[in-house]
C-alpha cells in the first residue's frame, strides 16, 4: 500500500461558476483559476498522484500550458486515472474534505462522490467527500477562499502478484483489464 495527500487552495471571486466535484453549484461567487480551479478535484488529483511519488497537478497540467485554460478538472482526473493505470496502480480508496463556510454542501456530496469515482472506475463506496467550515476563521471562514484536502492508499499491482505467490490467486479474482492476475 502507497498513502498520499493532496491539499489545495482557490480563491473566491464573482464572475466565476462555482464548480466542486465536477458538480455546478448556484452560488454568488466561483472559484479563481486557469482550469475549472475544482478544488476538491485537485486536491484528490494531487493526492493520488503523490501516492505513487508521480509529481503533482502542476507539473502533469501546468497553468502556463494554454491547452489547460478551462479545462474540466473531471477530465484532467480521468488523465490522472489513466497515468496511475500505465503505471501499475489501483486506487484503494480515496477520503475528501472541502472546508467552506458557505454554501451549504451536504446535498451536492452525493453526486461529486458519484462523478470522482465514475471518472477513476471506482465503487462509490471508495471514494468520500465531506465538507466542513472553519468555523468562520481565517480565510475560508472569511468567505475569500475554499480549500481542500485528501488522502487515498493505492496498491501496486505488484503487491497483489506478491500476495498470490504467497496465498495463491483467490478464487473471487475479478480479473480486471490489466491487472497480471487474470
Ligand atoms: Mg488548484
Amino acid at each position: 500500500m502507497r498513502i498520499g495527500t493532496g491539499y489545495d487552495v482557490h480563491r473566491l471571486t464573482e464572475g466565476r461558476k462555482l464548480i466542486l466535484g465536477g458538480v455546478e453549484i448556484p452560488w454568488e461567487k466561483g472559484l479563481l483559476g486557469h482550469s475549472d480551479a475544482d478544488v476538491i478535484l485537485h486536491a484528490i488529483m494531487d493526492a493520488l498522484l503523490g501516492a505513487a511519488a508521480l509529481g503533482d497537478i502542476g507539473q502533469h497540467f501546468p497553468d502556463t500550458d494554454p491547452a489547460w485554460e478551462g479545462a474540466s478538472s473531471l477530465d484532467l482526473l480521468k488523465r490522472v486515472g489513466a497515468i496511475l493505470e500505465e503505471n501499475n496502480y489501483i486506487v484503494e480508496n480515496i477520503d475528501s474534505t472541502i472546508i467552506a463556510q458557505r454554501p451549504k454542501l451536504a446535498s451536492y456530496l452525493p453526486a461529486m462522490r458519484e462523478n470522482v469515482a465514475r471518472a477513476l472506475n471506482l465503487e462509490l463506496s471508495q471514494v468520500s467527500i465531506k465538507a466542513t467550515t472553519e468555523e468562520g476563521l481565517g480565510f475560508t471562514g472569511s468567505g475569500e477562499g475554499i480549500a481542500a484536502q485528501a488522502v487515498c492508499l493505492l496498491l501496486p499491482l505488484m503487491d497483489l502478484v506478491a500476495d498470490d505467490i504467497v496465498n495463491g490467486t483467490p478464487s473471487g479474482c475479478a480479473g480486471c483489464s490489466g491487472c497480471p492476475r487474470s
